[in-house]
């Protein structure tokens, strides 16, 4: 029987401190050549077993083999100058030096096929994979040669398909689209934002989620989120379509977020992926918090379709803050799950 409030995590969680150096995005490697590829496959062994020795249920990689959750997948491609950079505004928020598209992009191979296969073989668990969505690709990139973010993320959305198809095969239960950009660019997103994701899923037979968040817990997003004000509606523009889409599961920020609970009706019918930790600050949640977001939650979202999760990846985080916040996690969702089942 499936366990009803499955717990996963959001993504990227923090690497052990002799791979990359700790608590920085872009983090640096510490290894080299093969030495690396070995200790990056430790590390995946390391963050599967953290996530099981803290109950999770749908486990992931942790992000432990890549630098970033969308520059890493991007490095893999063809079509793009990593020495040409450009100053752009990411989300509209904060400015960023960043790789400019210089040609007709491609993958000429799979980028975490790999990955997915090693950790496969480690586990029963239902495994999540993220990669980033296209309309999150194209808003971390300067575009030289399609000149429009519309055509850049339909070819995006077609390599992704690709990728997925392979995640799959290797035995991925759930590929997850991250695209905190969607919080940003309302028009984009119903115009043609949705429909690239759709693209990017097309012909999956496995489960497939979309991640929405307000962002890691670094300065940038920290301000920007003190500048929206009492009520966080961003998702309210967004909802009705996603609703409509043919996307299985929709992952959110709820925890210590402004976002108004009330405005999950809206994807009634969807399973949804609740945050029930803050990773934007190193105090631990009790397990009667989680479990307070997620009654909140309840009264919008059905019981078997609710998947208590972190808010956001937890990569920025110290090793034990993230650990322990996993463990309130699951604490908090036992404690609705025995509610639930009286
Ligand atoms: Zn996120």
């Amino acid at each position: 029987m499936k366990r009803l409030l499955p717990t996963s995590t959001a993504g990227s969680l923090p690497k052990p401190a002799w791979l990359a150096q700790p608590e920085t995005l872009w983090s640096p490697w510490r290894l080299r050549g093969d030495v690396l590829k070995d200790g990056k496959q430790d590390a995946l062994l390391l963050s599967l077993m953290e996530q099981q020795q803290a109950d999770i249920d749908i486990v992931g990689d942790g992000e432990q083999t890549r630098q970033h959750f969308v520059t890493t997948f991007i490095e893999h491609l063809d079509g793009v100058d990593f020495d040409r950079r450009e100053t752009v505004k990411i989300r509209d928020r904060y400015d960023a030096k960043v790789p400019t598209v210089v040609g007709a992009v491609s993958r000429p191979r799979s980028v975490f096929v790999e990955d997915a296969r090693f950790l496969r073989q480690q586990t029963e668990q239902p495994l999540k994979w993220a990669l980033p969505g296209p309309m999150t690709m194209i808003d971390t990139l300067y575009d030289a040669h399609y000149k429009s973010r519309e055509k850049l993320a339909w070819e995006f959305a077609g390599i992704l398909n690709q990728e997925a198809r392979e995640l799959q095969a290797a035995g991925v239960d759930i590929i997850q689209f991250d695209e905190p950009a969607f919080n940003v660019f309302f028009d984009e997103v119903n115009d043609w934002g949705i429909a690239t994701l759709e693209r990017a899923m097309e012909g999956l037979t496995c489960e497939t989620a979309v991640h929405i968040c307000y962002g890691y817990g670094i300065k940038a997003n920290t301000d920007w989120k003190k500048t929206l004000g009492n009520e966080w509606r961003q998702y309210e523009y967004i909802f009705p379509k996603l609703q409509r889409s043919s996307i299985d599961i929709i992952s959110l920020e709820c925890q210590n977020s402004r976002v108004p609970m009330e405005l999950l009706e809206m994807l009634r019918g969807k399973k949804v992926m609740v945050g029930a930790i803050d990773v934007a600050n190193h105090s631990i949640e009790t397990p009667e918090e989680v479990a307070n977001t997620l009654r909140k939650a309840l009264q919008f979202v059905d019981a078997d379709k609710l998947c208590p999760c972190t808010n956001c990846g937890m990569a920025p985080l110290p090793r034990q803050v993230a650990r322990t916040k996993l463990k309130a996690l699951s604490a908090g969702a036992d404690i609705v799950r025995r509610e639930l089942l009286g």
